[in-house]
């Protein structure tokens, strides 16, 4: 049986569901997204990339 869990955008808690928070009803994200994985030596600057686009918002 495969369990997968996710966490909670809003509180950070953990949950088996996957409509919504069961404790807030916040949004729900992949707990390990491999997007930004630590061996990756460019994913601080794609990082850094994506938080100044969002100041400059
Ligand atoms: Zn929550």
């Amino acid at each position: 049986m495969k369990i997968k869990m996710l966490k909670c955008k809003s509180c950070g808690e953990y949950t088996l569901r996957s409509d919504k928070c069961p404790y807030c009803g916040g949004a729900l994200r992949s707990p390990h997204p491999a997007r930004f994985s630590p061996d990756d030596k460019y994913s601080k600057y794609r990082l850094k990339l994506i938080l100044s686009e969002k100041t400059q918002e």
